[in-house]
């Protein structure tokens, strides 16, 4: 028998002793078995449709809402803690997992009922995440994630936000204050510095996407620690391949010198084209640095107008992926 066969029959029994719910990350018996291709039982206690596999409810979104032109990734609600069974197996789990799991999909066909990898926002792996179908997906597991400690200490998660298919994507550090507060990115003086750069690009805010290299706040606004950008990376890393824009602009040091893998300082990163992920990516001092510094704000919109540049010349040069 293999694996799948048992862990169905394992769940069936469990749902045959009256549980109604299987204590893994969330997920209902009856969503996990529908997962593994398992008949619908009778008496739900919570009303829910048996047939419902995209994924796991909360985090202020379903996963199988056809996408926005305009993602608004919703500001998630704080995580609920991460609940394992008692004496699950790592077996049945990573058996669970991979049930959910779908190969990832070429570029921008991202569909918008991705099913989130069990553990994905908890203590799922790099690899989980690098399968997550969408950015809503995407978002959901930055949502529930506890790869590092910072969901305790934040009060929201900052996923990013965008167009899908943005051209451009602007790459920051870390949400501050209003960004915790609010679960969107770059809302509040920096921000308005950022977009109203963006907006003198002329620019639509579907042609540019938002984020940051963590996806939680640092209390007190301190730098982020080596551990928790590891923990974040695949988040970020996932949302550049599935919006696959044609420039990336990343803002000040911090998100230069974890983007590029550099300890160059920004005076030297900055005023050439560098790639990441075979993406062009132009870097410029953070819009913050400008509210401190006047002389930095020449040097930000210098810096913008080249990404604009290089957007232009990638369109000029046909559709993304084939410059
Ligand atoms: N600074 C950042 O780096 N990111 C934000 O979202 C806000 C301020």
């Amino acid at each position: 028998m293999n694996a799948r066969e048992r862990l169905r029959r394992y769940l069936e029994q469990r749902r045959e002793l009256g549980e109604t719910e299987f204590v893994l990350d969330g997920m209902p018996v009856e969503d996990v078995l529908s997962l593994v291709g398992a008949p619908p039982g009778a008496g739900r206690s919570d009303g829910r449709p048996a047939a419902r596999v995209a994924g796991r409810q909360g985090a202020g979104a379903t996963g199988s809402e056809a996408p926005a032109p305009h993602v608004p990734v919703p500001p998630p609600p704080a995580p609920p803690p991460s609940r394992i069974a008692e004496g699950s197996s790592t077996d049945w789990r990573s058996t669970l997992k991979a049930a959910q799991t779908r190969p990832a999909e070429p570029m921008r066909s991202a569909t918008p009922e991705a099913a989130l990898p069990v553990g994905a926002g908890a203590a799922g792996d790099a690899d989980a995440i690098a399968r997550l179908c969408s950015l809503q997906a995407v978002a959901e597991a930055i949502a529930s994630c506890t790869r590092c400690g910072l969901c305790r200490t934040a009060t929201r998660a900052v996923p990013g936000e965008g167009g899908p298919q943005a051209e451009l994507i602007c790459i920051g550090e870390a949400p501050g204050a209003d960004e915790d507060r609010e679960g969107r990115p770059f809302v509040g003086a920096a921000g308005e510095v950022l977009r109203k750069g963006l907006a003198g690009l002329k620019l639509a805010p579907e042609e540019y996407f938002i984020a940051n290299v963590l996806k939680h706040r640092p209390p007190g606004n301190r730098d982020p620690e080596a551990a928790e950008v590891d923990a974040c990376a695949p988040f970020l890393r996932r949302q550049v391949e599935l919006v696959r824009p044609r420039v990336i602009l990343a803002l000040g040091r911090f998100a230069a010198q974890t983007l590029l893998q550099s300890t160059a300082g920004i005076g030297a990163l900055r005023g050439r084209v560098h790639q990441y992920q075979g993406i062009p990516l132009v870097v410029t001092y953070h819009p913050a640095a400008t509210l401190r510094n006047d002389e930095w704000k020449r040097p930000l919109w210098e810096d913008m107008k080249l990404a604009r540049r290089l957007l232009d010349e990638a369109r000029a040069g046909g559709p993304p992926g084939t410059a």
